[in-house]
């Protein structure tokens, strides 16, 4: 078995790199993975002496449709706001982030040696097999979590995931990453070609169409600028014959109508 890492890179992992404000605050230690961005290597700061994995991302490798806002309205590749932004026990925590005109610098938590999956199965390549349900559970927890968010880790294999002597796993590397595709889908409905279109199974399956939806944090009034009578269209129904404007018609069927009139109202 082999890595499927990118062989021409070795070169772009020097000096220039660390270089800038991420060199006052980690001192650089040997490095422990390679690929397609840059590198990754092992890291301490200089403050606490904490270990961690540092990833250099070369900016010239990251693709036009990988940018995006950070939190902090920086513009940063897609991998590194995701990671950012996301917090479960199953996906791998950012610790600091610094840039120089060509690398972003990347600190995240070192968990366990800082071992991969596939440095675990090269080394123990028969499992058991509630061992290894264990660790894929984790796997599908991390991405169950990414799902319910629209996001697609795209890129899940053994060296992306991270295993500690817990046996308690960690998912990396979302070089990959994106969200998740209403356009993809709407482009499948709308094919010419009806062989391609995609069919009401499938739609009904795709992600989009099945995601969470808590329909108590929408409130229709708030949705659609509209007439509190058009919002409880129910309340014509409480035999009243007054004008929608004013205060009375309230149904006895909810006794906090007459309360929010009110307030609404007032306002
Ligand atoms: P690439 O996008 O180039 O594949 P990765 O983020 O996957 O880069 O990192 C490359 C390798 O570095 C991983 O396969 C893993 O072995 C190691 N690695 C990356 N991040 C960590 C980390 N936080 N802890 C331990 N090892 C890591
Ligand atoms: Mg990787
Ligand atoms: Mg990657």
């Amino acid at each position: 078995s082999s890595r499927h890492q990118s062989v021409s890179l070795m070169s772009q992992c020097g000096e220039e790199q660390i270089a800038g404000e991420y060199t006052k605050h980690y001192v650089t230690l040997k490095q422990i993975g390679k690929g397609a961005y840059g590198c990754v290597k092992m890291a301490y700061r200089r403050s606490d002496r904490l270990l961690a994995v540092a990833k250099f991302i070369l900016k010239e490798k990251v693709g036009a449709a990988f940018w995006s806002d950070a939190p902090d309205g920086r513009r940063v590749p897609l991998e590194l706001s995701l990671l950012m932004t996301l917090s479960h026990p199953n996906i791998v925590s950012v610790i600091d982030v610094f840039e120089n005109d060509k690398y972003f610098q990347m600190v995240m938590e070192k968990h366990g040696a800082g071992m991969d999956l596939f440095e675990f199965i090269e080394r123990r390549p028969r499992m058991d097999e509630p061992l290894v349900s264990y660790i894929f559970r984790q796997i599908g927890q991390a991405v169950e979590y990414l799902h319910s968010l629209n996001i697609l880790h795209r890129d899940i294999k053994d060296e992306n995931v991270i295993i500690d002597n817990k046996f308690h796993v960690k998912l990396i590397d979302f070089g990959s990453a994106t969200f998740m595709n209403l356009e993809q889908l709407l482009r499948r409905m709308l094919c010419k070609e009806p062989g391609a279109r995609c069919t009401v199974p499938q739609l009904m399956a795709h992600p989009w169409i099945r995601q969470p939806v808590n329909l108590a944090s929408y409130n229709f009034q708030e949705i659609v600028d509209c007439d509190r009578h058009e919002a409880n269209p129910e309340m014509y129904f409480s035999g009243s014959l007054e004008s929608p404007r004013s205060n009375s018609p309230v149904s006895l069927a909810d006794p906090l109508a007459k309360e929010r009139s009110m307030r609404s109202e007032a306002e």
